[in-house]
């Protein structure tokens, strides 16, 4: 949708240049101003500009199940933050909710003092909030499907989370 607006956006600005007699680079360095050069508006920025992180937060922001980013942020979790990874991908040890993505191989849970937590809980937040399915964490980490969620969400569930970080993608 945003493509095809761009697209109409461009076939008007070529209807409206046949009109006036100009070109669209006429227009457009009217927009911008007579002292910028076109192509070079902004030459002292880095190639890439514009993406938002350069810490991995461009890996995939789909919500779907996306086993890449969530082995990844595993081991980060343990390479990065020196959290114990009390439940594997992969693994259910019992002690899940019936519908706990635990179950289904897209769920790991890590632990560690409260600082440890808090800081991966932070990272996750500012890095990949809307990539995540769920982030549990109590207190700091409360997501659902990309979008924060108030702590009252989870239940009974948020007070069983002030020692691990349970993470769903
Ligand atoms: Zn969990």
């Amino acid at each position: 949708m945003t493509l095809g607006f761009a697209l109409f956006a461009i076939g008007m600005a070529m209807v409206v240049s046949a009109l006036k007699d100009q070109t669209v680079a006429d227009i457009l360095r009217g927009a911008l101003g007579p002292d910028v050069p076109l192509g070079k508006a902004n030459p002292s920025a880095p190639s890439g500009a514009g993406v938002s992180s350069t810490d991995g937060a461009s890996l995939t922001q789909s919500k779907e199940s996306s086993p890449r980013l969530l082995s990844y942020l595993q081991s980060v979790a343990s390479r990065n933050f020196g959290l114990e990874i009390t439940e594997p991908i992969g693994s259910d040890s019992g002690g899940h909710v019936a519908d706990s993505y635990h179950k289904q191989g897209r769920a790991f849970d890590a632990s560690g003092t409260p600082e440890q937590m808090a800081k991966f809980t932070e990272f996750l937040n500012h890095n990949f909030k809307t990539s995540l399915t769920e982030l549990i964490h109590n207190p700091g980490g409360s997501i659902k499907n990309g979008k924060s969620v108030p702590g009252s969400f989870w239940g009974s569930l948020w007070g069983e989370h002030k020692g691990h970080v349970h993470v769903a993608i």
